[in-house]
């Protein structure tokens, strides 16, 4: 019942995966500067924050936007 509007936003959101995935490797980057596995970041889309997590030995990034762009990553 949910899929046309489902459908929607994962159209919105196509448009600028290339940016996400960007600004997500330079999260990670920073991350990994630090030391830390979890880190949170203003989202560019939205009043929303970024929240990024490392995940497993290889550190592989998860990223989710709390706000209403629903912007996410997975590495
Ligand atoms: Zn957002």
């Amino acid at each position: 019942m949910n899929r046309p509007e489902f459908m929607e936003s994962t159209m919105t959101n196509w448009k600028r995966p290339l940016e996400v995935l960007q600004k997500a490797m330079i999260m990670k980057k920073n991350m990994l500067a630090k030391g830390i596995v979890a880190a949170r970041a203003k989202c560019p889309y939205c009043e929303g924050f970024w929240h990024g997590r490392l995940c497993g030995h290889k550190k592989h990034l998860h990223m989710s936007c709390d706000g209403d762009c629903k912007s996410m990553m997975m590495e």
